[in-house]
């Protein structure tokens, strides 16, 4: 029985979190393989929208070969007399929330990046139509968000359509972005906390500032104001910043009893600009993703669209992988493309002068915003392939992180025999978090408890620390 009678499937939050695998997908709309694709929330006046208009470009959910994919475009205008340009990138976010209610219909991303999927079976239950689709956004929206006093949706399907549309989406997207640019996090008293990827990452908060965008890229500072004040209840709402803890690292004392209080006692404390120690969590939306590569001190950075390995072998959905899920992981840490434009990124580590490696084309959205001598210095995948390679490039070009990498010592005598290719830097080592350790009974023995019982241990986000790494050849 479906939350609307007239809605064949089945609408709430417990289908949040459904995933949809390829073979039981009835269609799929943009997603890694369509190169064009967006949903847009644009606010407009009250007499410029036709409430309950519906406007489809481009063929219908039963006119796409089923298993297929399609470009896909979805523009959602609102009206009412509260709604202002900034609450575009939170109404526009919750479609997040919205669609993955509806009983096999998935939603991942955001903006320009979005995959959704329609399983078979919801379409062959009968949610067979776009227009079925729209229906339910707009009930959830005038339901949930209830200064939405109108609704339109255009849907785009066409793909030709979608392709022509695509750039004025990125436009606006990145006038968004440029608001808060020039603002610093030490002008403001309040930063926003959004919670809505915790039914995903139940520990995950976005701590949003001006100089740290939301992970997902979709929400600014500023639109974090505006809805927190016309949706004081909602899962954007004001954190007061409260005495600073530390400037270089960003850590201040009521981010981190906010942390502490939403993630349920599992988070105690988040340093703003840093990937070690206690870094903002990374539930799974991120833009992109900073990871450390050990052999050279130095971060990756590898965004979603890049479908390559990286540097260090892996591909984004391993390195996605090791980070999402709302913990702290040191040195794998998710974040929004923007907050790669702002001058606190990654202060703590260095900022630019830790970063040795990333994709050309992430490089070039952002370059303008990069300390000018480290552009050349950092390599990309046109000009190294191996971390050797990388070695050598970042000694050649004279990068700053070479200065880091302490000399190798004398060799002691049974380190003479190590082979010249064995021989590896030593350099300092971070601590590495565990997310689960577990450790047999056996391994332990303790006192007082019955014997036969069966248990074991688990340490949860476990921290290693090593001074240095050695590696050495084994002796035959
Ligand atoms: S990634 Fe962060 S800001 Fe974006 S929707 Fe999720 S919790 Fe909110």
């Amino acid at each position: 029985m479906s939350m609307f009678d007239d809605i064949p499937v089945d609408i709430g939050i417990i289908y949040e979190g459904e995933r949809i695998r390829g073979r039981e997908m009835q269609v799929e709309l943009g997603g890694p393989r369509e190169e064009y694709k967006f949903e847009l929330v644009q606010a407009k006046e009250l007499d410029e929208i036709e409430d309950g208009k519906i406007t489809i470009i481009g063929p219908d959910l039963p006119d796409i070969n089923p298993g297929t994919n399609i470009a896909f475009g979805m523009i959602i205008d609102v009206a009412g007399a509260e709604i202002e340009k900034d609450l575009e990138g939170v109404i526009e976010r919750r479609l997040h929330e919205y669609v993955n209610f509806i009983e096999g219909f998935m939603h991942l991303n955001q903006r320009y990046d979005i995959q959704m999927r329609l399983s078979k079976k919801s379409f062959e239950k009968g949610f067979n139509s776009l227009n079925l689709f729209a229906e339910v956004l707009f009930r959830l929206y005038k339901s949930e968000m209830n200064f939405i006093e109108k609704i339109q949706i255009a849907f785009i399907t066409d793909p030709e359509k979608v392709k022509e549309m695509y750039p004025e989406a990125m436009e606006i997207y990145e006038a968004r972005d440029a608001r808060a640019r020039g603002m610093s996090d030490d002008e403001v008293d309040v930063f926003y906390g959004c919670s809505l990827c915790q039914s995903f990452a139940p520990t995950h908060l976005c701590v949003i500032t001006p100089q740290r965008y939301a992970n997902c890229g979709a929400i600014s500072w500023f639109d974090g104001r505006a809805t927190a004040k016309v949706d004081p209840k909602g899962p954007v709402f004001e954190i007061p910043k409260g005495k600073l803890l530390d400037a270089l690292t960003g850590e201040y004392e009521e981010v981190n009893r906010v942390i502490r209080e939403k993630s349920l006692g599992e988070i105690e404390r988040v340093q703003l600009y840093t990937g070690f120690g206690y870094p903002h969590t990374s539930c799974g939306c991120f833009e992109a993703c900073a990871f450390y590569i050990p052999e050279v001190d130095g971060y990756g950075i590898v965004h979603r669209n890049y479908k390559g390995q990286t540097i260090n072998g892996l591909d984004f959905v391993t390195i996605s992988d090791l980070t999402a899920g709302g913990r702290q992981v040191d040195g794998f840490h998710g974040l929004g493309i923007e907050y790669m434009r702002s001058p606190k990124f990654m202060q703590a580590d260095g900022g630019w002068d830790r970063f040795v490696w990333m994709p050309v084309d992430i490089r070039d959205r952002i370059v303008d915003y990069m300390p000018e001598d480290i552009v050349p210095k950092i390599a990309t995948e046109g000009d190294v392939s191996t971390l050797d390679e990388l070695k050598t490039w970042l000694k050649d070009k004279e990068h700053p992180i070479v200065e880091r990498w302490v000399e190798e010592p004398v060799a002691e005598p049974e380190q003479a025999q190590v082979p010249q290719q064995m021989a590896q830097p030593q350099m300092p080592m971070t601590g590495f978090t565990v997310p689960s350790l577990e450790i047999p009974a056996s391994a332990l023995p303790i006192q007082g408890l019955p014997q036969g019982v069966a248990f074991k241990i688990i340490l949860k986000n476990a921290k290693i620390k090593a001074e240095k790494l050695i590696i050495k050849a084994e002796k035959e």
